[in-house]
Parts: C-alpha cells; structure tokens; sequence
C-alpha cells in the first residue's frame, strides 16, 4: 500500500464541533435576515447542490437560500453574512487530538496523502490556510468536482492525483455519504473510524454507509497501528 486516502469532517476534524454546526447556522441566518429554522431546514435539503457547486460560491449559494426561505436580502445583509458563514464554517475545521500527529506519522513513511471531502466553498477557499494544507499531497473536494461520493470519479482522481493505482489506497472515514461502498467499488481498502469515543457522532453522517468494512479503528489515532499491521 502506497497512500492513504482520507475523509474530512468527523475523520480528521473533531467529532465533537460538528454538534456547533446547528448554531453557525442560526448567524448566518440572522445575518440574512431569515428564521434559523427555516435556513437550517433549506442548507439541509439542498446538501447535495450546495456541495456540487451546482447553486454557485457562497454568497450565491446564501442568496438561494435566503430566496428559499421568503426572503430577498439586499447587498449590505448578504455581504455580512458572507462574512458570518465563513467563519462560522472555521471552527468545525478543528482538528481532532490525533489528526495532524497521524498524518506526520503516515508521511514519515512513506505513504502519499490526500483528502476526499464532500464539502462547500468554504473549506475549498479556507483549505490553504489550514494546518492540514502541508501535511496532505492532493485534495479532491466535490464543490470543484462537481461530484458527491460515493460518486466512482473522486476516488479515481484521488488516486491520480496521488500518482498511484487505486489498488495502492487505503480510504479512511466515519462512514458518511455511503463513503466506503464507493472505496471498495473504487478498488480501495476501506477503513472505518467508528468514533466510538463520540457518542452521538453518526448523527451528523449525511446519507450514512450500511456496508461496513472488514477493517475498523475506534479512533483515528489507532490508524497507523492498523496500517502498520496490514500494510
Ligand atoms: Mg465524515
């Protein structure tokens, strides 16, 4: 094995900011000047266009949203919450505990990295800045794609990305957006990261994955023993 694919949110983030997701939302919101129910019930149902690119960058994606909901913000409200959402989208980036020593870890020997995330704007725009960026040799993010896993196309182009066959790939996940069936399909070996140290983590896993791989961690920081064994 060669590289080491791996999900974002919940895999490398911390499990537990993803429960401050519901409150970033609630000040973009009031920022657009729309009930925070009504926003959160319209970011979740348009998860998949907003992820794909499909309504746009941001403030478009917020104009959508806002329309969605009744309303019509002008400039001025759009603007600021533009400014809410991204950074309101910063701390649920946070690393967990084990994440960047992990990723030193796989690179100290040897293994090619990339990450494979179904995600926004935001985090393509924020990626640079972030402590993952020099620890991490390729990223597939479906908002450039213009894809949403388990979608054959990302796993590919990560693997290329990474300069190697998929056969030469672990994929490692919380199992959201049925992650691991489209790694296996894809001819890579699918890791599990069950969080079990997160009670109420698969909560938060969009369209969660009912195929669960042979190979599974509790917690990320147990990857580079497992890896260590079967690689
Ligand atoms: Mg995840």
């Amino acid at each position: 094995m060669r590289a080491v694919v791996l999900d974002f949110f919940g895999t490398l983030t911390d499990p537990g900011v993803e429960a401050g997701r519901r409150d970033a939302a609630a000040v973009t919101a009031a920022a657009l000047g729309v009930p925070a129910e009504a926003f959160w019930t319209a970011m979740g149902t348009s998860f998949t266009e907003r992820i794909t690119g499909r309504l746009g960058g941001t403030r478009a994606v917020l104009a959508e949203m806002a329309r969605r909901c009744g309303a019509e913000p002008g400039p001025a409200s759009l603007d600021a919450a533009v400014a809410a959402h991204r950074t309101g989208a910063v701390p649920l980036w946070r690393p967990r505990p084990a994440a960047l020593d992990v990723l030193k870890t796989l690179r100290g020997r040897g293994l090619r990295l990339a990450v494979l995330s179904d995600c926004g704007a935001e985090l393509c725009q924020g990626w640079a800045g972030t402590a993952y960026a020099p620890l991490v040799d390729a990223t597939v993010f479906s908002w450039e794609e213009g894809a949403r896993k388990p979608d054959p196309r990302l796993y590919a182009t990560a693997a290329r990305r990474l300069g190697v066959a998929p056969g030469e790939c672990w994929y490692v996940g919380d199992g959201g957006s049925r992650e691991h069936q489209g790694a296996r399909a894809a001819g890579m070996r699918p890791v599990l990261v069950t969080n079990a140290g997160y009670p109420g983590a698969g909560a938060h896993r969009d369209d969660p994955d009912s195929y669960v791989p042979a190979d599974t961690v509790d917690d990320l920081a147990d990857l580079p023993l497992l890896l260590e064994a079967h690689g």
